[in-house]
């Protein structure tokens, strides 16, 4: 075991209160007074958290001397001069089950070190020792530790201690405690485990076969040296959750427990499709942000925003990739993988932020909209995740296009890997065209100032002709309708089919969630907040209202009664004809050699 100068213990010493208690002991502190601070947010996920929030106590003391504490700001500490090591003792309220936090209760322990592990100022550079420790009880004899943290004499799976090297590493491999389900599998020689927490029956024999698929499928897209030792998926299996967070060795999911496939299961449903798109995001990472990174990160600035004008690159190629390699380890059909892809289509288009905000405003303003979304963000903002994607998929089809077919978007993430990630050079902000040309001979600029700096939709409908696909549009048929499939309706439906310009949520009553750019709500004055309770005089209720809409056709005017607030109001609504904005995608069969080869290119398989 090695003797770090600064030490942390962290105990569940209360679960049912949700207490961790963390010692931080560092052998030297600052003569003048050591301070000590919390990050206010995690890499990875970009808002302000304000971790800090959640130290419910905290002392230090020296030689068992009390040493002064004198807080400066939300999250920083002073010291006061001491003689000899100093001892900080702190409690942690953890009870936020998310891949970004702590939660500590009587069934599991799990946190993030950017939560519990105060950073010793000056000493975020050296070696840091935590000694996990297992709560006391009987109860609890049976608990485990799922982690990628170091192990330095704690035992496999084992309270115990680990060692990380720095202050950078230690916050950067989250820690889960308890009975977890646990499988390991290995990819390409690397170690690599899956530890479940929650209430499930899963097959694990068959999510480890698929997870080796896309590892390796990763693995070997970069190609060696590979930068990890071993790997941990790190699973939350609840009722209703989705999300993941992404680790240099490690990563943490949260999930339904309905996506997990079932023993004796065979298909894969859309649940277990996105269980393992997640999982392809999340391990695609390991490379493409986590050691990719904008130079603007290197080293992460934990204590304010952090802006970056590339988490299209970081975010939305990843999302770019981690359908596409479903597609290309052959775990989902090419038919599915254009299905998720024409859905991702719709859902930008549905949006008329994308109109007024460019994915490279919207990756530097994600501390304050994309993660702050209100009800007005349709209207206001677009995604770098899903635009971002589709402006990879534009990029790669651009580069087939220009190079003939011998370059493509593969060749620019073994570059970015090459010459940024395994050198520990960052990305500059304006880097990108440079590196698309230098890998592609591809100059991009302009699709760059359109498609990413700009606010152009991708020409994909065009793109898309040279592999074999086909685009086409049509409206949507139903609030539950994410588009990827032909219109079901008939003809005359069609025609007379009407849109409202609104997102409902809520569940018996008709709330209304969005009311969008340009429709006939927003032209009415509804607005977000109200709940409709009649159309022309009957009540109306969230499960009838498509069913009411169809005595009406388009230039027909309804008299809307709501409620805003506690006041009654009523409206004359004329209703719209609904916009062409849900997307389907066709694989063209009878195709030319030359575009079944480039197909086969692009999505891998026969
Ligand atoms: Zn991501």
């Amino acid at each position: 075991m090695s003797q770090a100068a600064v030490r942390y213990r962290i105990a569940p010493v209360q679960p049912g209160a949700h207490l961790f208690e963390v010692t931080l002991e560092i052998a030297d502190p600052a003569p003048e007074g050591q301070q000590l601070w919390l990050p206010a947010w995690i890499p990875g996920s970009y808002m302000i958290r304000d971790f800090a929030r959640n130290i419910v106590t905290l002392e230090a003391t020296s030689a068992g001397q009390a040493v002064a504490v004198d807080k400066l700001d939300k999250q920083t500490w002073q010291c006061a001069p001491c003689q000899g090591p100093l001892r900080v003792r702190y409690e942690v309220y953890a009870w936020d089950l998310s891949v970004r936090g702590a939660h500590l209760d009587t069934t599991h322990g799990y946190f993030n070190g950017t939560s519990v592990f105060l950073a010793v100022k000056g000493r975020e550079d050296e070696p840091c020792g935590v000694e996990i420790v297992a709560p006391a009880g009987e109860a609890y004899a049976h608990w485990r530790v799922a982690t990628s943290l170091p192990r330095d004499g704690a035992g496999e799976y084992a309270f115990g201690t680990y060692l990380a090297a720095d202050y950078d590493e230690l916050i950067d491999h989250p820690v889960e405690m308890g009975d977890f389900a646990l499988a390991t599998f290995e990819a390409n020689g690397v170690p690599h485990d899956i530890a479940i927490y929650g209430r499930q029956q899963a097959d694990l024999t068959r999510i480890t076969a698929d997870l080796k698929k896309i590892c390796e499928l990763h693995l070997d897209f970069f190609g060696q040296p590979v930068p990890m030792k071993r790997y941990l998926f790190m699973v939350i299996a609840v009722g209703s959750g989705y999300g993941g967070l992404e680790h240099r060795s490690s990563t943490s999911l949260m999930c339904s427990r309905n996506d997990l496939p079932l023993p004796g299961e065979k298909e894969i449903s859309e649940g277990y499709r996105n269980f393992l798109g997640l999982c392809s995001h999340e391990y695609f990472h390991t490379w493409n942000v986590k050691r990719i990174k904008p130079a603007r990160f290197m080293p992460y600035a934990l204590a304010a925003e952090s802006h970056t004008r590339l988490l299209w690159v970081f975010e939305g190629f990843t999302s770019y990739y981690d359908d596409l390699s479903l597609a290309r380890s052959g775990l989902v059909k090419p038919k599915v993988y254009l299905e998720a892809l024409a859905q991702t289509i719709t859902r930008v288009l549905r949006g008329a932020g994308r109109l007024k905000q460019s994915i490279s405003e919207s990756s530097f303003d994600a501390w304050t909209k994309f993660y702050k979304q209100d009800e007005n963000a349709p209207n206001a903002i677009v995604s770098y995740y899903t635009k971002g994607a589709l402006v990879a998929l534009a990029l790669d089809l651009t580069l087939r296009r220009e190079s003939k077919g011998l370059k493509n978007l593969d060749d620019v993430m073994r570059l970015l890997w090459r010459r940024y990630g395994e050198q520990g050079v960052g990305v500059g902000e304006g880097a990108m065209a440079e590196i698309i040309e230098e890998a592609t001979g591809v100059d991009c600029r302009e699709f760059i100032a359109r498609y990413v700096d700009g606010r152009e939709d991708p020409p994909l409908a065009d793109l898309l002709v040279d592999v074999g696909v086909g685009v086409d549009f049509r409206a949507a048929e139903g609030q539950n309708d994410k588009g990827g499939t032909p219109a079901r309706r008939s003809a005359s439906q069609r025609e007379r089919a009407v849109d409202l310009g609104l997102r409902l949520g809520g569940l018996a009553e008709a709330t209304v969630t969005h009311v969008l750019d340009d429709g006939a709500a927003q032209a009415a004055g509804i607005a977000a907040g109200d709940v409709l309770l009649a159309l022309d005089g009957l009540r109306v209720s969230q499960s009838e209202l498509e069913m009411r809409l169809k005595a009406y056709a388009p230039g027909d005017v309804v008299e809307v009664h709501l409620f805003r607030r506690d006041e009654l109001m009523s409206f004359q609504l004329t209703l719209k004809a609904p916009p062409q904005d849900t997307c389907y995608l066709t694989l063209k069969e009878k195709i030319p050699e030359d575009v079944a080869k480039r197909r086969r290119d692009w999505l891998g398989g026969a």
